[in-house]
């Protein structure tokens, strides 16, 4: 079977990066698609303590730059390109990018997740007073009151962060009880800058030219009141980046990958990585652990490929 190449990674965060990796060092004809800039979610994450090899942490953007520079200096070629679609019922995968397609024996594919939105006509403030990244845009918020969504890891470590800027942080939670690990719990519940809203829920964003304020609901009294604010940070949650995939491989209900322990989806030939994929856990150390499997996994299928 000829084709333009022996593996495309669709996805250059940790998981596609670390796939290049082995990819490269396997010397496979390997091609690393993505979409916007290497680095994925890690790049919007301020700082990093439970990857092995850095004792004092690391900055998400440093940590992806040093993956990017390995996985290129190993000869792993990176493109911009966004994948439209895939054709995947040959044996040849068919990958479909806006001006052209090209043809692969195997495929990974590890384009990640985006934050979950609340719904709540937030997107009017988008740029405006409400973000999705504490790293990006904390430092507008310098002195000033702002809301954060989430009981997660991610609500939490970052409104830890954003606690460097802002007078204060109010924490909206929909429950009375934290999802997040109990070290990031322990040092936001001690910081005096956070103040938790418990069993309440954000129900609407207002302003004028920017965000003012914030309108919140308790749960368990209905009761409503607007807290005034520059700035609301939300963090409930991801979505899988899977709206290229038009049902070709199987997934979970809220459109995860499924992929078995040798990373292998539905399809053969083709595999997931990282956090698109149906996983107990989505950290850094899971997402380069299933990227170095997906990787040796599709070098020994294209090896039994007749
Ligand atoms: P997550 O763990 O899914 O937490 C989402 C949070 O948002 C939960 O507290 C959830 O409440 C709440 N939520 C969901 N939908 C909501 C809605 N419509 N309205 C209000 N609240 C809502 O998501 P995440 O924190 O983004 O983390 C994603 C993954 O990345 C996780 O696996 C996490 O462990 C990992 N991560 C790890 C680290 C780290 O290790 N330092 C840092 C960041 C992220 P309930 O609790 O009530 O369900």
């Amino acid at each position: 079977m000829k084709t333009d190449y022996d593996l495309v990674i669709i996805g250059a965060g940790p998981a596609g990066l670390t796939a290049g990796i082995y990819a490269a060092r396997a010397r496979m004809n390997v091609l690393l698609l993505e979409k916007t800039a290497p680095g994925g979610q890690i790049l919007i994450t301020d700082w990093i303590e439970n990857y092995p090899g850095f004792p004092e942490g690391i900055s998400g953007y440093d940590l992806s730059e040093k993956m990017k520079i390995q996985a290129e200096s190993l000869g792993l070629k990176i493109e911009s390109a966004e994948v439209h679609s895939l054709n995947l019922s040959g044996e040849a995968k068919e990958i479909i990018l806006k001006d052209r397609s090209l043809t692969t024996k195997s495929l990974i594919i590890a384009s990640g997740a985006s934050p979950r939105k609340l719904g709540i006509g937030e997107e009017k403030f988008f740029g405006k007073g409400v973000s999705f990244c504490a790293t990006c845009d904390g430092p507008f918020f310098k002195e000033k009151t702002v809301v954060a969504v989430g009981g997660g890891d991610t609500a939490i470590q970052e409104s830890i962060f954003l606690t460097k800027f802002a007078k204060k942080v109010y924490l909206v939670h929909r429950r009375n009880e934290l999802r997040a690990a109990k070290i990031l719990q322990e040092r936001a519940l001690k910081n005096e800058k956070i103040e938790f809203v418990w069993d309440s829920v954000v129900t609407g964003v207002e302003g004028f030219f920017g965000l003012e304020g914030v309108k919140v609901k308790n749960l368990k009294t209905d009761e409503e009141k607007t807290i005034s604010a520059k700035g609301c940070f939300i963090w409930v949650g991801i979505l899988p980046n899977t709206s290229f995939l038009n049902d070709s491989v199987k997934t979970d209900e809220f459109g995860f990958i499924l992929a078995d322990a040798k990373m292998q989806t539905s399809v053969p030939g083709v595999f997931a990585a990282g956090d698109v994929r149906d996983t107990p856990l989505r950290q850094i150390a899971t997402a380069v652990g299933d990227a170095a499997i997906a990787a040796v996994s599709a070098e020994h299928y294209i090896e039994n490929l007749s």
